[in-house]
């Protein structure tokens, strides 16, 4: 039996030694608190004035800070999978790419697993999810959804309702009927006006609408600042005549790198093709500098609607006296680049896009303004919530619960590294499939360059390459230094964890290390 299983069935065998009249006096006295899990789409943590990142004196966002400023702010929250639809499956399950079978962008949900919104409907939760689902299966595990259908849009947005049909006659889903879907027959619903706020709305019906003898947990989720960052009209102005800090590397050269990132094709000013005509009469520098400008100011005024409507809720939860028994998380799928290396997407394992924000407020048992820097996954979510709600934790689930953290205890044996798996090799921005291991002080990159089996991966591998960076020394990760002689020891001992974290989370397939 591995460890883990040991100590989840040991925290069990507690609660067994209860008589049943000890266990009812138990739930009685310890309500079980709502949760009300808000994720946005590719909002990077600098981009959150809580974080003291960068833009933090430029673009504040209060509302989301009253979470930091409430609650918890995680700075080492990892995301195991840096891509929307991987990300959001590995929430769901606690399971990671490999064991949910959501490897890319292009693998199907399969709603029939075990999720966590599926265990606590289950135990007596009210269950919904509103806004981005992104999984294209129809959601399971719910009480009530209403989703957009793929990315949706920023404008006068197509939702679908659980009382409306997911699958067409012909067991297709009806939105990738598009033709159908203009022409009024594709089963959803148009809703007018900007999406952020369509979102907010229909997730204060859901808390306004829900029955209120039980707890809830609403996954309301958000579509921004998803690319193409379209804002709306009152963020129009907003920093119209201000000139945004750039990243201290928005010029890096990519020296002293792999060719990953050499070859990679998400670079700001030279394929930013979205703001080619505001820019075509510019090159150089002053091209990439007038580019990150649109690009930095669009994506910041997508999050500014983004912060105003979570105050919204936040304000709702105070009015009806929610906020004290309520689990409230703030997170993003993953994290992004906003400009760092000059990039301008996700799915390398680098900081930027490693980087999950993580924000939970829980009165009862978070104390106000704490910071921790433990390392945490997304796979961790599930747990936590399971655990916060009285329930055992299914010993297939990959993550642990945050909780002991949240109450300022870390456990002797947290984890020290985490695994992170990228698998769709060159599907987009020509970034090659590769894996790795993260510690506090060290991250070690192998670049196997390989499409395997994974959907939507191109064909033609690259050369295998690797690379380690020194994060005490070199946070930015400008600086390669695999191969050097003074690393040799510490990249020997992250190759072993790199194998033993493969082993444990049962990764292994035909990928050799070289
Ligand atoms: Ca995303």
């Amino acid at each position: 039996m591995k460890r883990r299983d040991f100590l989840k069935i040991a925290s069990l065998g507690a609660a067994a030694l209860m008589s049943p009249k000890m266990l009812f006096a138990q739930r009685k006295s310890e309500k079980r608190p709502n949760i009300l899990f808000i994720m946005s789409d590719d909002h990077a943590a600098p981009a959150i004035s809580a974080y003291g990142g960068f833009l933090a004196d430029i673009a504040k966002t209060p509302n989301i800070d009253r979470l930091a400023k409430e609650g918890m702010r995680f700075d080492n929250c990892f995301c195991t999978n840096s891509i929307c639809t991987p990300s959001r499956a590995v929430i769901l399950t606690g399971k990671y790419s490999h064991k949910n079978g959501v490897l890319t962008l292009d693998d199907e949900f399969d709603g029939t697993q075990q999720t966590f919104p599926k265990l606590l409907q289950r135990a007596g939760y009210y269950t919904g999810v509103v806004g981005k689902w992104h999984l294209k299966t129809e959601p399971t595990g719910f009480n009530y959804y209403n989703v957009l259908p793929g990315q949706g849009l920023y404008f006068n947005p197509i939702m679908y309702e659980s009382t409306m049909p997911w699958w067409n006659k012909e067991g297709t889903i009806w939105w990738e009927d598009l033709e159908a879907v203009e022409e009024g027959k594709g089963g959803g619903k148009q809703y007018k006006g900007y999406v952020t706020d369509i979102i907010t709305d229909v997730a204060l019906d859901f808390l306004k609408d829900r029955p209120k003898d039980k707890p809830f947990c609403l996954l309301y989720q958000h579509k921004a600042p998803h690319d193409m960052w379209e804002y709306d009209e009152k963020h129009a102005e907003l920093f119209r005549d201000v000139e945004i800090p750039e990243p201290a590397n928005l010029f890096d050269s990519h020296a002293h790198r792999g060719m990953a990132i050499k070859r990679c094709t998400q670079k700001i000013g030279r394929n930013h093709t979205l703001y080619e005509d505001e820019t075509e009469h510019l090159s150089g520098r002053k091209r990439k500098k007038k580019q990150y400008q649109i690009y930095i100011k669009s994506y910041l005024r997508c999050v500014a609607s983004i912060d105003d409507n979570i105050g919204h809720v936040l304000d709702y939860l105070d009015k009806t006296g929610l906020t004290k028994n309520t689990i409230v998380v703030y997170t993003s799928d993953q994290g992004f680049f906003i400009g760092e290396h000059g990039l301008f997407d996700k799915r390398f394992m680098y900081e930027e896009s490693l980087r999950m924000p993580l924000l939970i407020r829980y009165p009862r048992e978070v104390k106000a303004a704490s910071v921790n820097d433990d390392i945490v996954v997304n796979a961790d979510f599930a747990e936590t919530f399971l655990d916060y709600a009285g329930l055992s934790v299914p010993g297939d689930m990959q993550g642990r619960s945050l909780r002991p953290l949240l109450k300022g205890r870390t456990p002797e044996d947290w984890r020290r590294s985490m695994y992170y798996r990228y698998w769709m090799h060159r599907a987009h921005f020509n970034i090659a499939a590769h894996f790795g291991v993260r510690t506090k002080r060290y991250k070690l990159i192998y670049y196997y360059g390989l499409p395997l089996d994974a959907r939507g991966a191109r064909e033609r591998p690259t050369r295998p390459e690797w690379e380690l960076f020194d994060l005490e020394k070199d946070p930015r990760e400008m600086y390669n230094v695999y191969g050097k002689p003074e690393y040799s020891d510490i990249a020997e001992k992250l190759k072993a964890e790199l194998v033993r974290l493969r082993e444990e989370f049962e990764d292994e397939d035909e990928v050799a290390l070289i």
